[in-house]
């Protein structure tokens, strides 16, 4: 089972790489795939649009996909521009009622969502053939992926598991929408931003495959690659250390694809697209040697100063305590309540301030103390706002203004986890 994220799909040569990959693997192989590089966004802003000002664009959701077909030789190029053209139509009708009603439920939501998978594995399967590998593009159900109609964050339902199975037996590349399934009503629902990595753990559990993820990072880091790219890839990570990084906001691996991962027993692989034969990251059942890794992660929240009596939302709501730093002079308590609407669409209220959460996560027995968090980012120049503990053992966060990040998860990295400078067992990881 291999999965190729939209990080991964930023031009029609990746499809090229992907073929490459899966031509030397046994019949039948399974391939899920998300949208294009950034698709899944720009349709959120498509339906932001659509809503909210009653104007239908599809320039930025087009654009991609045309670079794509134009990529395609003759008669190729025609074939998958009539395709593409027919799903642009949908869309199209899709956004418009959304425009002309006014309203937009989760389900008018779910319908313009899922063009961008329809849309990567549909021309997937073209740019598949364009690099000499025959493949066969399956949405939803034609995978035999059933779902409730829990839309925006929908489950894949096992009773579906032998109809998978007979529907992805022939021996072909199947190369299969993630992220997108088929309610009992008919209509389509997606499993949640980053849901093809649950897409291809469901499949990975029903077929009895271990599940490779391919990303733009060369497995689970230490700490963000982007900001720190000389981090460490966390050679073994449980289900559940994965599934508490998604949780917190790293962006490498999705929670929801961790607890299938876990109840289905699915051994998981992280490993680079295009970063060489690295060993990647195994993602399995708990195992004892690995109990002094430390792993930090981060993800952007915010937080309302003083306030302690909103709801929080699943991630945060482990948040027991998160104290303003004896340094910023800030009075009172602070609750995390949301995630920052930053990327969603939404403007946060003015009592809320966007923050981004950086946490170190440890599965040692002892615990990061928060005051060793605090006294690592002493020399940046900013100190963070608030630090805290998880009610889970092991978690400490701090609050950081979030152009302060670099430089606090840089300051964490060196002289907490770094282990040139420790020579300790300790790692951290990040989105
Ligand atoms: N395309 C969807 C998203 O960007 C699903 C995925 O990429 O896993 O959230
Ligand atoms: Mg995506």
């Amino acid at each position: 089972m291999h999965k190729f994220g939209g990080s991964c799909l930023r031009s029609p040569e990746a499809f090229a790489r992907m073929g490459e990959i899966l031509k030397t693997k046994p019949r039948p192989t399974i391939a899920v795939v998300s949208a294009l590089h950034g698709v899944t966004s720009a349709l959120e802003r498509a339906c932001t649009r659509a809503l909210h000002q009653g104007r239908v664009d599809l320039s930025e959701v087009s654009a991609p996909h045309l670079r794509a077909v134009a990529w395609l030789s003759f008669p190729r190029r025609a074939q998958a521009l009539e395709t593409l053209q027919t799903l642009l139509q949908t869309l199209e009708t899709h956004l418009l009622a959304i425009a002309c009603r006014g309203r937009m439920t989760p389900r008018d939501r779910d319908r313009v969502l899922a063009f961008g998978e329809q849309a990567s594995v549909r021309l997937g399967a073209h740019l598949l053939a364009e690099a000499g590998v025959t493949a066969r593009a399956l949405v939803a159900d034609e995978a035999g992926l059933l779902s409730d109609d829990g839309h925006g964050d929908a489950r894949l339902l096992d009773a579906a598991m032998p109809a998978t199975r007979q529907r992805l037996a022939a021996p072909t590349i199947h190369l299969v929408a993630g992220f997108v399934g088929r309610a009992a009503t008919g209509h389509l629902t997606t499993m949640g931003r980053g849901g093809s990595d649950y897409t291809a753990t469901f499949l990975g559990g029903a077929l009895g495959l271990p599940t490779i993820l391919y990303k733009d990072t060369p497995g689970v880091c230490a700490a963000p690659p982007h900001l720190v790219p000389e981090a460490r890839v966390i050679g073994h990570l449980s289900w559940a250390e994965a599934k508490l990084l998604g949780q917190l906001g790293a962006r490498v691996v999705f929670d929801k694809a961790m607890d299938e991962a876990e109840r289905m027993g699915t051994r998981i692989l992280v490993r680079s697209f295009s970063h060489g034969d690295g060993p990647g990251s195994l993602i399995s059942e708990p195992r004892p040697s690995d109990s002094a890794d430390a792993l930090t992660c981060m993800g952007d929240i915010v937080l309302i100063p003083g306030h302690g009596t909103n709801g929080s939302p699943p991630p945060l709501a482990q948040l027991e305590r998160l104290q303003p730093c004896p340094t910023t002079g800030d009075s009172g308590p602070v609750t995390a309540v949301a995630r920052s609407t930053a990327g969603t669409g939404g403007p946060a209220t003015p009592a809320q301030r966007p923050l981004t959460l950086v946490s170190l996560i440890s599965s040692s027995q002892e615990p990061p103390c928060p005051a060793a968090l605090v006294a690592a980012v002493e020399t940046v120049s900013a100190p963070p706002v608030a630090v805290g503990q998880c009610r889970r053992r092991g978690v400490v966060s701090l609050a950081v203004e979030p152009h302060q990040l670099r430089d606090v998860v840089r300051a964490l990295h060196r002289n907490l986890l770094d282990p040139q400078h420790h020579g300790s067992r300790n790692a951290a990881t990040a989105s």
